[in-house]
């Protein structure tokens, strides 16, 4: 039975006596709009936790693109059908007032330094404050063992990450893989905003991520791998991009030597109206 909860008063009562009950818990934090993507998390969760808890909260604090915030879709009747076919135990839909009943300022702001400052912290100031001031209380109220979240929002991971790690926060987080729809498209709750010419045209970042894993993988130069499909996608009509970057996957630094260990590819782009971002790890 899934049991759905809006006040945290009445959240916190279940998970305290789940807690005295020695309960494992696994969360897993989304705004919705559920796809399989999500669902792989609920299901790993389950699997690893005596109870798995979902939020669903669009937090405005992480969107610096007003429009974005009002576009994000809304279906909470057919997500709570997704989390009920996967057995979900807990979904946790709080009200904005609930969230934020003193308003939206950061009072103990964290420094997540370079890691929040390039790439998506370039062309969304502010998101990772948001999203991290939403996340931090968001685990105070789950109270859980273990987290799961995308390496879809690879940026994302590793801030909560430094979160955790700063706030002394004991919960351990597990980043899980990327699910794509059959054609490569990284699942996105954004993709349904996507028309049918441009959903086709989007399986194009997935296929420059894996071409430039290859070239990678063969010597290419960085620079010309980053530039080549750089172009490629402002000469896509539609398409804007924001950044085609191979990057340390540990510290997101710049890579000047090809044959460094782990990296990683991200892409951020705008296909019509709709942003969407994907990335690749080379081990
Ligand atoms: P969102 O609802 O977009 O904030 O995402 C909630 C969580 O689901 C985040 O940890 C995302 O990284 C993760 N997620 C989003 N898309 C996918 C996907 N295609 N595969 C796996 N996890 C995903």
């Amino acid at each position: 039975m899934l049991y759905i909860y809006k006040h945290i008063k009445d959240i916190d009562n279940h998970i305290v006596n789940a807690k005295k009950m020695g309960k494992t818990i696994g969360f897993v934090p989304t705004m919705g709009a559920l796809h399989d993507g999500h669902l792989s998390l609920i299901k790993k969760s389950k699997k690893e936790n005596d109870l798995t808890i979902c939020s669903i909260f669009v937090n405005p604090t992480q969107f610096n693109n007003k429009k974005d915030f009002e576009k994000y879709p809304l279906t909470l009747a057919a997500d709570i059908e997704k989390l009920n076919s996967v057995k979900c135990d807990i979904v946790f839909t709080p009200s904005v007032a609930e969230m934020y009943p003193d308003g939206y300022t950061i009072k103990d702001k964290i420094d997540f330094g370079f890691t929040a400052a390039t790439l998506e912290g370039e062309f969304r100031p502010g998101h990772f404050d948001g999203m991290a001031q939403i996340v931090e209380k968001l685990l105070l109220i789950a109270k859980a063992d273990n987290l799961y979240m995308g390496q879809k929002d690879y940026q994302q991971a590793m801030i909560c990450q430094a979160l955790i790690k700063k706030r002394k926060i004991k919960t351990k987080l597990y980043v899980c893989h990327i699910k794509r729809e059959t054609d490569g498209l990284a699942m996105s709750s954004r993709n349904v905003r996507l028309n049918t010419s441009h959903r086709e045209a989007a399986t194009l970042l997935y296929k420059l991520l894996k071409k430039a894993k290859k070239q990678l993988q063969s010597g290419k130069p960085i620079p010309e791998i980053e530039n080549e499909q750089t172009e490629i996608l402002t000469n896509t009509p539609d398409f804007k991009p924001e950044y085609f970057a191979v990057r340390d996957a540990e510290t997101l630094d710049k890579i000047s030597d090809n044959h460094q260990k782990s990296k990683v590819i991200l892409v951020a782009c705008w296909v019509g109206e709709v942003r969407l971002i994907d990335n690749i790890i080379i081990d």
